[in-house]
Protein backbone atom coordinates (compact mmCIF):
# COMPACT_ATOMS: atom_id res chain seq x y z
CA UNK A 1 0.00 0.00 0.00
CA UNK A 2 2.14 2.62 -0.96
CA UNK A 3 1.74 6.43 -0.08
CA UNK A 4 3.55 9.32 -1.15
CA UNK A 5 6.95 9.19 0.84
CA UNK A 6 7.84 12.60 0.90
CA UNK A 7 4.38 14.86 1.65
CA UNK A 8 6.60 16.90 3.40
CA UNK A 9 9.31 19.31 2.35
CA UNK A 10 11.96 18.52 4.77
CA UNK A 11 13.34 14.75 5.97
CA UNK A 12 15.02 14.85 9.47
CA UNK A 13 18.23 12.69 9.86
CA UNK A 14 19.36 10.83 12.75
CA UNK A 15 23.32 10.94 14.32
CA UNK A 16 24.24 8.84 11.68
CA UNK A 17 22.49 11.03 9.30
CA UNK A 18 19.85 8.65 7.97
CA UNK A 19 16.66 9.31 6.94
CA UNK A 20 13.81 9.42 9.48
CA UNK A 21 12.14 6.15 8.96
CA UNK A 22 9.57 4.95 11.77
CA UNK A 23 7.15 1.70 11.81
CA UNK A 24 4.46 -0.12 13.51
CA UNK A 25 4.74 -3.43 13.99
CA UNK A 26 1.59 -5.07 15.26
CA UNK A 27 1.11 -9.11 16.41
CA UNK A 28 -1.68 -10.78 14.04
CA UNK A 29 -3.28 -12.01 17.47
CA UNK A 30 -6.41 -10.09 17.80
CA UNK A 31 -8.13 -7.11 16.23
CA UNK A 32 -6.67 -3.60 17.67
CA UNK A 33 -7.76 -1.85 19.79
CA UNK A 34 -7.57 1.39 21.01
CA UNK A 35 -3.95 0.94 22.53
CA UNK A 36 -2.62 0.31 19.72
CA UNK A 37 -4.27 2.36 17.08
CA UNK A 38 -2.47 4.83 19.74
CA UNK A 39 0.53 3.26 19.37
CA UNK A 40 0.16 3.27 15.39
CA UNK A 41 -1.15 6.85 15.59
CA UNK A 42 2.40 7.89 17.52
CA UNK A 43 4.56 5.87 15.48
CA UNK A 44 3.01 7.47 12.39
CA UNK A 45 2.77 10.84 13.49
CA UNK A 46 6.46 10.73 14.61
CA UNK A 47 7.67 9.34 11.48
CA UNK A 48 5.86 11.53 9.30
CA UNK A 49 6.41 15.16 11.36
CA UNK A 50 9.56 14.32 10.24
CA UNK A 51 8.86 13.85 6.83
CA UNK A 52 9.95 10.25 6.86
CA UNK A 53 8.47 6.55 5.59
CA UNK A 54 6.56 4.57 8.06
CA UNK A 55 6.70 0.44 7.57
CA UNK A 56 3.87 -1.94 8.56
CA UNK A 57 5.89 -4.92 9.79
CA UNK A 58 3.62 -8.14 10.45
CA UNK A 59 4.98 -9.87 13.52
CA UNK A 60 3.78 -12.68 13.34
CA UNK A 61 6.25 -15.28 15.09
CA UNK A 62 4.11 -17.05 16.56
CA UNK A 63 2.29 -19.59 14.61
CA UNK A 64 -0.32 -20.39 17.39
CA UNK A 65 -1.61 -17.51 17.71
CA UNK A 66 -1.48 -15.54 14.56
CA UNK A 67 -3.66 -15.60 11.83
CA UNK A 68 -3.36 -13.52 8.41
CA UNK A 69 -7.39 -12.47 8.75
CA UNK A 70 -5.74 -10.81 11.69
CA UNK A 71 -3.23 -8.90 9.86
CA UNK A 72 -5.80 -8.48 7.05
CA UNK A 73 -7.98 -6.66 9.69
CA UNK A 74 -5.13 -4.61 11.11
CA UNK A 75 -4.24 -2.90 7.36
CA UNK A 76 -8.03 -2.51 7.20
CA UNK A 77 -8.48 -0.50 9.96
CA UNK A 78 -5.34 1.86 9.75
CA UNK A 79 -6.65 2.44 6.25
CA UNK A 80 -10.21 3.63 7.77
CA UNK A 81 -7.88 5.58 10.25
CA UNK A 82 -5.73 7.14 7.01
CA UNK A 83 -2.69 5.74 8.51
CA UNK A 84 -1.00 4.53 5.08
CA UNK A 85 2.44 2.83 4.80
CA UNK A 86 5.13 3.15 2.69
CA UNK A 87 6.58 -0.39 3.01
CA UNK A 88 5.30 -3.92 4.21
CA UNK A 89 2.05 -5.04 5.22
CA UNK A 90 0.90 -8.66 3.61
CA UNK A 91 1.59 -7.51 0.46
CA UNK A 92 5.34 -7.07 1.35
CA UNK A 93 5.54 -3.95 -0.41
CA UNK A 94 8.83 -1.97 -0.73
CA UNK A 95 12.74 -2.84 -0.85
CA UNK A 96 13.40 -4.48 2.50
CA UNK A 97 10.86 -7.14 1.99
CA UNK A 98 9.46 -9.52 3.40
CA UNK A 99 7.65 -7.94 6.11
CA UNK A 100 5.98 -10.49 7.46
CA UNK A 101 8.47 -12.21 10.27
CA UNK A 102 7.37 -15.66 9.46
CA UNK A 103 9.03 -15.18 5.76
CA UNK A 104 12.37 -13.88 7.25
CA UNK A 105 13.75 -17.49 9.13
CA UNK A 106 17.11 -16.65 6.69
CA UNK A 107 17.74 -13.06 7.86
CA UNK A 108 17.30 -14.22 11.79
CA UNK A 109 19.16 -17.33 11.49
CA UNK A 110 22.01 -15.20 10.16
CA UNK A 111 22.17 -13.07 13.26
CA UNK A 112 22.46 -16.13 15.00
CA UNK A 113 25.32 -17.71 13.27
CA UNK A 114 27.02 -14.14 13.72
CA UNK A 115 26.39 -13.77 17.24
CA UNK A 116 27.34 -17.89 17.79
CA UNK A 117 30.63 -17.19 15.75
CA UNK A 118 31.63 -14.24 18.13
CA UNK A 119 31.10 -17.43 20.80
CA UNK A 120 28.19 -15.45 22.87
CA UNK A 121 25.61 -17.96 22.75
CA UNK A 122 24.89 -21.42 24.45
CA UNK A 123 22.55 -24.51 23.86
CA UNK A 124 20.05 -24.30 26.93
CA UNK A 125 17.88 -27.02 27.61
CA UNK A 126 15.72 -25.74 30.73
CA UNK A 127 12.10 -26.06 30.64
CA UNK A 128 10.37 -22.81 31.45
CA UNK A 129 8.81 -24.65 34.50
CA UNK A 130 11.66 -25.52 36.00
CA UNK A 131 13.14 -21.84 35.12
CA UNK A 132 9.92 -20.51 37.02
CA UNK A 133 10.56 -23.27 39.69
CA UNK A 134 14.17 -21.20 40.97
CA UNK A 135 12.65 -18.00 40.70
CA UNK A 136 12.84 -15.61 43.73
CA UNK A 137 9.21 -14.82 45.01
CA UNK A 138 10.12 -11.26 44.14
CA UNK A 139 11.29 -11.97 40.77
CA UNK A 140 7.47 -13.41 39.80
CA UNK A 141 6.31 -10.24 38.11
CA UNK A 142 6.29 -12.08 34.67
CA UNK A 143 10.02 -11.52 33.96
CA UNK A 144 11.68 -14.49 33.55
CA UNK A 145 15.46 -14.03 34.67
CA UNK A 146 17.77 -16.90 33.69
CA UNK A 147 19.88 -18.28 36.30
CA UNK A 148 22.70 -19.72 34.24
CA UNK A 149 21.65 -23.85 34.72
CA UNK A 150 23.49 -24.28 31.49
CA UNK A 151 25.60 -21.43 31.27
CA UNK A 152 29.28 -22.66 30.02
CA UNK A 153 31.88 -21.54 32.69
CA UNK A 154 34.05 -20.29 29.66
CA UNK A 155 32.36 -18.86 26.45
CA UNK A 156 33.51 -19.61 23.21
CA UNK A 157 33.44 -21.25 19.88
CA UNK A 158 30.20 -22.22 18.31
CA UNK A 159 27.99 -24.31 20.42
CA UNK A 160 27.88 -27.94 20.08
CA UNK A 161 24.32 -29.64 20.33
CA UNK A 162 23.55 -31.58 23.30
CA UNK A 163 24.09 -35.52 22.33
CA UNK A 164 21.17 -37.23 21.64
CA UNK A 165 19.65 -34.28 19.58
CA UNK A 166 17.79 -33.15 23.12
CA UNK A 167 16.04 -29.97 21.93
CA UNK A 168 17.59 -27.47 23.31
CA UNK A 169 17.27 -23.59 22.90
CA UNK A 170 20.10 -21.02 22.31
CA UNK A 171 20.87 -18.17 24.62
CA UNK A 172 23.00 -15.09 24.29
CA UNK A 173 25.65 -15.27 27.25
CA UNK A 174 24.62 -11.18 28.82
CA UNK A 175 27.73 -9.66 30.49
CA UNK A 176 27.23 -7.81 33.53
CA UNK A 177 27.26 -4.54 32.67
CA UNK A 178 24.82 -1.53 32.23
CA UNK A 179 22.85 -0.10 29.13
CA UNK A 180 22.27 3.54 29.79
CA UNK A 181 19.87 4.94 26.94
CA UNK A 182 17.81 7.78 26.42
CA UNK A 183 14.09 7.26 25.85
CA UNK A 184 12.16 10.76 24.43
CA UNK A 185 9.29 10.02 26.61
CA UNK A 186 10.85 8.19 29.41
CA UNK A 187 14.20 9.89 29.59
CA UNK A 188 17.50 8.03 31.17
CA UNK A 189 17.44 4.87 31.30
CA UNK A 190 19.66 2.51 33.37
CA UNK A 191 19.46 -1.41 32.89
CA UNK A 192 21.88 -4.05 33.62
CA UNK A 193 22.03 -7.29 31.60
CA UNK A 194 22.87 -10.01 34.26
CA UNK A 195 20.94 -7.84 36.77
CA UNK A 196 17.15 -6.86 35.35
CA UNK A 197 17.22 -9.17 32.03
CA UNK A 198 19.80 -12.44 32.03
CA UNK A 199 21.06 -14.21 29.62
CA UNK A 200 18.19 -14.28 27.15
CA UNK A 201 16.69 -16.78 24.16
CA UNK A 202 17.65 -16.34 20.61
CA UNK A 203 16.14 -19.10 19.47
CA UNK A 204 13.51 -21.48 21.41
CA UNK A 205 14.21 -25.29 21.68
CA UNK A 206 11.18 -26.15 19.05
CA UNK A 207 12.90 -24.02 16.29
CA UNK A 208 10.90 -20.60 16.85
CA UNK A 209 12.90 -17.27 16.59
CA UNK A 210 12.85 -14.70 19.78
CA UNK A 211 11.47 -11.54 19.69
CA UNK A 212 14.59 -9.61 21.08
CA UNK A 213 16.98 -11.11 17.92
CA UNK A 214 14.00 -10.75 15.35
CA UNK A 215 13.27 -7.32 16.11
CA UNK A 216 16.58 -6.05 16.20
CA UNK A 217 17.54 -7.85 12.54
CA UNK A 218 14.28 -6.44 11.45
CA UNK A 219 14.39 -2.81 12.66
CA UNK A 220 18.54 -2.87 11.51
CA UNK A 221 18.13 -4.07 8.19
CA UNK A 222 15.04 -2.01 7.41
CA UNK A 223 16.64 1.18 8.15
CA UNK A 224 14.31 2.19 10.97
CA UNK A 225 15.83 4.99 12.87
CA UNK A 226 12.84 5.49 15.48
CA UNK A 227 10.90 2.92 17.59
CA UNK A 228 7.84 4.09 18.67
CA UNK A 229 6.04 1.27 20.97
CA UNK A 230 4.09 0.46 24.46
CA UNK A 231 5.87 1.05 27.68
CA UNK A 232 6.18 -2.60 28.01
CA UNK A 233 9.03 -2.86 26.40
CA UNK A 234 11.53 -0.22 27.18
CA UNK A 235 13.60 -2.77 29.05
CA UNK A 236 13.32 -5.20 25.98
CA UNK A 237 14.97 -1.77 24.42
CA UNK A 238 18.36 -2.57 26.62
CA UNK A 239 18.40 -6.20 25.02
CA UNK A 240 17.99 -4.26 21.56
CA UNK A 241 20.75 -2.08 21.87
CA UNK A 242 23.16 -4.72 23.60
CA UNK A 243 22.26 -6.65 20.34
CA UNK A 244 22.80 -3.88 18.20
CA UNK A 245 26.26 -3.09 19.39
CA UNK A 246 27.22 -6.80 19.63
CA UNK A 247 26.03 -7.10 15.42
CA UNK A 248 27.20 -3.74 14.49
CA UNK A 249 24.33 -1.99 13.30
CA UNK A 250 23.69 1.63 14.00
CA UNK A 251 20.53 1.86 16.62
CA UNK A 252 17.37 3.88 16.14
CA UNK A 253 16.12 6.08 18.59
CA UNK A 254 13.21 4.77 21.28
CA UNK A 255 10.19 6.38 22.54
CA UNK A 256 7.79 4.34 24.73
CA UNK A 257 4.20 5.10 25.32
CA UNK A 258 2.63 4.89 28.48
CA UNK A 259 0.29 1.99 27.99
CA UNK A 260 -3.69 2.67 27.71
CA UNK A 261 -5.78 1.29 30.93
CA UNK A 262 -9.43 0.11 31.25
CA UNK A 263 -11.67 1.27 33.90
CA UNK A 264 -10.37 -1.12 36.54
CA UNK A 265 -6.92 0.51 35.59
CA UNK A 266 -5.35 -2.30 33.80
CA UNK A 267 -3.80 -2.76 30.61
CA UNK A 268 -6.42 -2.79 27.52
CA UNK A 269 -5.92 -5.91 26.01
CA UNK A 270 -7.81 -8.12 23.39
CA UNK A 271 -10.05 -9.03 25.90
CA UNK A 272 -11.81 -5.38 26.40
CA UNK A 273 -14.08 -5.60 23.70
CA UNK A 274 -15.32 -2.38 24.40
CA UNK A 275 -12.18 -0.93 23.16
CA UNK A 276 -11.94 -2.80 20.26
CA UNK A 277 -11.70 -1.79 16.88
CA UNK A 278 -15.16 -3.72 16.07
CA UNK A 279 -16.93 -1.54 18.75
CA UNK A 280 -14.95 1.68 18.06
CA UNK A 281 -15.78 1.69 14.84
CA UNK A 282 -19.52 0.93 15.55
CA UNK A 283 -20.15 4.42 17.64
CA UNK A 284 -17.42 6.49 15.74
CA UNK A 285 -15.79 7.90 12.80
CA UNK A 286 -11.84 8.06 11.75
CA UNK A 287 -12.18 11.56 12.80
CA UNK A 288 -13.44 11.07 16.06
CA UNK A 289 -11.38 7.89 17.28
CA UNK A 290 -8.58 10.41 15.80
CA UNK A 291 -9.89 13.08 18.24
CA UNK A 292 -9.61 10.67 21.39
CA UNK A 293 -6.49 9.51 20.82
CA UNK A 294 -4.92 13.35 20.33
CA UNK A 295 -6.49 13.83 23.68
CA UNK A 296 -5.12 10.94 25.17
CA UNK A 297 -1.57 12.46 23.69
CA UNK A 298 -1.85 15.51 25.03
CA UNK A 299 -2.11 17.00 21.45
CA UNK A 300 -5.84 18.74 21.95
CA UNK A 301 -7.49 19.57 25.15
CA UNK A 302 -11.01 17.41 24.61
CA UNK A 303 -11.90 14.74 21.94
CA UNK A 304 -13.14 16.79 19.34
CA UNK A 305 -12.82 15.22 16.01
CA UNK A 306 -9.30 15.93 14.05
CA UNK A 307 -7.59 14.90 10.66
CA UNK A 308 -3.51 13.57 10.99
CA UNK A 309 -3.10 16.41 8.98
CA UNK A 310 -4.23 18.80 11.33
CA UNK A 311 -2.19 16.41 14.23
CA UNK A 312 0.31 16.58 11.93
CA UNK A 313 -0.09 20.50 12.74
CA UNK A 314 -0.18 20.25 16.48
CA UNK A 315 2.79 17.41 16.36
CA UNK A 316 4.65 20.20 14.83
CA UNK A 317 7.60 19.59 12.36
CA UNK A 318 10.85 18.43 14.31
CA UNK A 319 13.97 18.16 12.21
CA UNK A 320 16.28 17.75 15.35
CA UNK A 321 14.62 14.59 16.92
CA UNK A 322 13.15 16.51 19.82
CA UNK A 323 10.12 14.68 22.15
CA UNK A 324 7.26 13.48 21.38
CA UNK A 325 4.45 15.61 22.93
CA UNK A 326 3.89 15.69 26.59
CA UNK A 327 1.21 12.55 27.53
CA UNK A 328 -1.82 13.45 29.30
CA UNK A 329 -2.93 11.57 32.32
CA UNK A 330 -4.81 8.57 31.03
CA UNK A 331 -8.43 8.02 32.00
N1 LIG B 1 4.85 -7.04 18.06
C1 LIG B 1 4.86 -6.31 19.29
C2 LIG B 1 3.44 -6.09 19.76
O1 LIG B 1 2.50 -6.16 18.97
C3 LIG B 1 5.53 -4.96 19.17
C4 LIG B 1 7.00 -5.08 19.10
C5 LIG B 1 7.74 -3.76 18.91
O2 LIG B 1 7.12 -2.74 18.60
O3 LIG B 1 8.96 -3.80 19.05
O4 LIG B 1 3.25 -5.83 20.92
Amino acid sequence: MPAPADSFSQTATDKAGRKAVGRFAPSPSGRMHLGNVYTAVMSWLSARSRGGRWILRIEDLDPQRSKPEYARMIEEDLLWLGLEWDEGGLENYGPNGPYLQSLRSEVYAEGLRRLEEAGLTYRCRCRRADILATQAPHESDGRVIYKGTCRPPRLGGTAEPFPGDIPAATRLYVPDRTITFTDRLCGEQSVNLARHCGDFILRRADGAWAYQLAVVMDDALMGVTEVVRGNDLLLSAAQQLYLYELLGFPAPEFAHLPLICNEQGVRLSKRDSAMSMEALRATLTPSQLLGRVARLAGLQPDDSPTTLSELIGSYGRDENYGQLPVLSPLP
